[in-house]
């Protein structure tokens, strides 16, 4: 069992199949992408500090 969510870049569609069902490009898994959103928050976290300092 092996049900990966995988994520059309080209439409940013999430999805379980192979395929895109809206351009049938092939998705991929979205998973390395979890850094650079960890790397956003991080920034938002810097963004908020400066914004709002205690
Ligand atoms: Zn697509």
């Amino acid at each position: 069992m092996t049900k990966e969510i995988l994520k059309c870049f080209n439409c940013n569609v999430y999805t379980l199949k192979d395929l895109c069902p809206k351009c049938s490009n092939k998705t991929t898994s979205p998973k390395p992408a979890k850094f650079s959103l960890e790397d956003k928050t991080g920034v938002w976290r810097r963004e908020y500090k400066r914004r709002y300092p205690k």
